[in-house]
């Protein structure tokens, strides 16, 4: 065994570094020369030090514990705290910010002897769908460089599709995880809410945040979660529900599972998308699954009360930037004004107060990309008094009936179908500058962070232009196992998870 170790799954690996037939260290050799040759034209990861990478490694092979993943490269969203690392969330907000503890899933990882890689680049605080908005370049589509990875763990899915690292974890607030792994061609799995910790996430919107795993097959999957899932006393919402045994519960079979079909919008939904998912439908059915009509009748309000939702929680866990406690500080000395300079307002006194709060707008105004200020103002106005109830009490009242909808809909099915993502990859440039675009191409992944409900996305074919397509399963609360089961079916009766982007096989 040698040549292309870092192509293989996590599960194969593991059986050869047990028998002795794969030796870690050239695993891990071999993965350092596949980053330094091919992250410089991706940009799946902000930066990366080989050197100190390098002596990272050796120090785990030799002495990490012999657990699930021992030897295995993992690489994680640069929004996990990892202790000692420079942890930005893509944003110039976080430069030079090095947590003083590292996440809990960090901690999961390790335990089980992974090599954790840090800073999969992502959209700045996950706000996006493109990977485009890191205040560090966009990450590239391995599969077509002019397309984006999707978002916003693009760096995680563009690293595990090009083989630049055997798993990863991303984080999913409203497809975070799934729209990214669909538009790079690998599986990725937003898990319910509560199963994973969130103890070391640097949160967006905490009641929609996941963590869960990206991976080149659905075995991998299962077994990431099975890592990562289960109860932290430093997590409040995580639960203390049972982990199920999520890989010895996968089975080729789909005798007897109903799979619900709801009807949603199919407004913007691409015909070759479309084709695909409506082959995949056909090959359920072959392995004896069986198709149940659902209604999910408050689903297409789900953008809507998203981005009430969403923005209002990340403009108050984004108020904590202000140059005082956490890396980036505007310099000071230029104006003293708390208010803008320009014509007719009048300067405030040059105060020890008014010095400050002209800090914190400057380090904010600077600080900030433009899609945060965007959610920012939006969140902010939402939570007003006067609009409160109008906007955000509102949104709250929807969600409950779109949750209300799923409830109903898994009495009658034990897996949901829709489509990943309404198109494939689109084009680097193509929806940033009209932020209703963007937020489109999540039409279909973001009411399960609404319902709390867990969901993956699988490769279910390509497009015409080679773009991949993600079918998308979703389940009911802390049912990954089943979720799982099907996903796993599935991809057993395909080959689409062996196509490599052409980059990996450079
Ligand atoms: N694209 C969505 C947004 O921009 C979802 C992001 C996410 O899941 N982190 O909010």
């Amino acid at each position: 065994m040698s040549e292309s170790l870092c192509r293989l799954p996590i599960h194969q690996l593991r059986q050869a570094i047990e028998r002795g037939t794969c030796d870690p260290r050239e695993l891990v050799h071999q993965l350092l020369d596949h980053i330094t040759q091919r992250n410089p034209s991706l940009s799946a990861y902000m930066t990366v030090d080989p050197e100190r990478l390098k002596r990272q490694l050796e120090e785990r092979v030799q002495h990490g514990p012999r657990g699930r993943l021992f030897g295995i490269p993992i690489t994680v969203k640069d929004n996990l705290c990892v202790t000692g690392e420079e942890t930005t969330c893509a944003s110039r907000m976080l430069t030079g910010f090095r947590p003083p503890y590292s996440a809990t899933v960090i901690e999961r990882l390790r335990a089980e002897g992974a090599i954790i890689i840090p800073r999969a680049n992502m959209d700045e605080f996950a706000f996006g769908s493109s990977t485009e908005t890191s205040h560090f370049g966009p990450t590239k589509n391995p599969r077509d460089p002019e397309r984006v990875p999707g978002g916003s763990s693009g760096g995680s899915a563009a690293a595990v599709a090009s083989d630049l690292a055997l798993g990863a974890l991303g984080t999913d607030t409203g497809g975070s995880i799934r729209q990214p792994a669909a538009f790079c061609g690998v599986v990725g799995l937003k898990p319910t809410y509560g199963r994973v910790s969130r103890y070391g996430l640097i949160a967006f919107a905490s009641s929609l945040d996941q963590i869960g795993p990206i991976t080149k097959d659905v075995t991998d999957c299962a077994l990431l979660l099975s890592v990562i899932a289960g109860h932290d006393p430093k997590d409040s919402t995580s639960a203390p529900t049972k982990v199920d045994d999520y890989v010895g519960g996968l089975s080729p079979s789909l005798q007897g599972v109903r799979i619900g079909l709801p009807a949603f919008s199919d407004k913007g939904l691409d015909e070759m998308v479309r084709e695909r998912v409506g082959e995949a439908l056909k090959t359920l059915w072959r392995l004896g699954a069986r198709p149940v009509e659902v209604a999910l009748p408050h689903i297409d309000q789900s953008i809507a009360t998203y981005y009430i939702i969403a923005t209002a929680e990340a403009s108050s866990n984004l108020a904590r930037y202000d140059g005082v406690q956490y890396g980036y500080r505007a310099q000071e000395g230029k104006g003293q004004g708390a208010r803008g300079e320009g014509e007719g307002s009048r300067s405030p006194k040059p105060t020890a107060q008014n010095a400050l709060i002209a800090m914190y707008q400057r380090t904010r105004q600077e600080g900030f990309g433009e899609e945060a200020k965007r959610r920012i103002i939006l969140g902010t106005y939402v939570l007003s008094r006067g609009y409160y109830d109008a906007y955000y009490l509102k949104g709250l009242k929807v969600r409950t009936l779109i949750k209300q909808g799923f409830d109903e809909a898994f009495k009658r099915c034990d897996v949901i179908v829709m489509p990943t993502s309404p198109t494939a990859a689109f084009r680097l440039g193509e929806k940033l500058d009209d932020p209703l675009q963007m937020y489109l191409s999540d039409i279909y992944t973001i009411s399960a962070n609404l319902a709390g409900v867990p969901a993956v996305s699988v490769p279910c074919g390509f497009t015409s232009n080679d773009q991949p397509v993600g079918l998308q399963l979703l389940a009911n609360t802390f049912e990954e196992a089943k979720l799982l089961q099907v996903a796993y079916a599935y991809e057993q009766s395909t080959e689409w998870h062996h196509r490599k982007p052409v980059i990996s096989e450079q």
